[in-house]
């Protein structure tokens, strides 16, 4: 079925089906599910994406201006998600992307070669003007991730579950690998309504957590991934300059 003939379909799943994971609500149909979501099917430069033969290009380096935030975490029912105090931001090629907030996928959604990761970290910014920009961190099983401890303990269980701790305070820039090279390309959101124009930095360095923070996290949300999208011709770029 194509996208036109999937979107016919739409009258047919009422309103209140929200997007989800499941077979019923999951990333084949979300196109069905709202006219809004049109894209999650019809768009061509969709994420995420298969990384493979990035081509090296010297590229202006991200600049990193994370400050601390007092803990705020929500989990939406699709991911769990730390919203971030105002003032935080990356800039690159002279634009400034503010930091909204940061959210998890297990497994990650880029692959690398065709090989999932055991988790993802999405941190979303966005500009003055609206344009979007990700940072993707892929997390791989390995030591104790100190850095995650201080909160990782509050990860709200049940859906629709928040916890704000105040006198917890985290700073997104020790989530990151010390390692800042990133791969570039033009790509979407990766949940509904999947818009496009979203510029992507994923980390090559992936960072590591260990066996039980991984399973704390799976143990809440699973399977919330969307399936690589093809490239369709987009430029797949890894810079050789590493951020300041
Ligand atoms: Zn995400």
């Amino acid at each position: 079925m194509n996208c036109n003939q999937k979107q016919k379909k739409v009258a047919q799943y009422t309103k209140t089906v929200c997007w989800g994971y499941e077979a019923e609500n999951g990333p084949d149909v979300w196109a069905q599910l709202s006219p809004e979501y049109r894209l999650c099917c019809a768009g061509i430069h969709q994420s995420p994406i298969d990384i493979v033969n990035p081509t090296p290009a010297e590229l202006s380096p991200i600049t990193f201006n994370y400050c601390s935030t007092s803990l705020n975490i929500h989990n939406t029912g699709n991911t769990i998600e730390v919203a971030y105090q105002e003032g935080s931001w990356i800039e690159v090629d002279g634009t400034k992307y503010h930091l909204l907030q940061f959210h998890f996928h297990a497994p990650s959604e880029h692959t690398v070669i065709g090989n999932l990761y055991d988790m993802e970290m999405h941190l979303v910014h966005r500009s003055e003007d609206g344009a979007l920009a990700v940072i993707g961190v892929l997390i791989k099983s390995g030591s104790v991730n100190t850095a995650f401890n201080t909160f990782w303990h509050h990860l709200p269980s049940v859906s629709g579950e928040s916890a704000q701790v105040n006198d917890i305070v985290l700073n997104a820039a020790d989530l990151l690998p010390s390692t800042k090279h990133t791969y570039r390309y033009e790509g979407s959101l990766t949940t509904p309504p999947c818009s496009e124009g979203v510029k992507w930095f994923v980390l090559t360095t992936p960072i590591e957590m260990s066996h039980s923070q991984i399973a704390a996290f799976k143990a809440i949300l699973y399977g919330n991934n969307r399936p690589v999208q093809p490239l369709n011709g987009r430029k797949l770029l890894v810079d050789t300059t590493e951020a300041p």
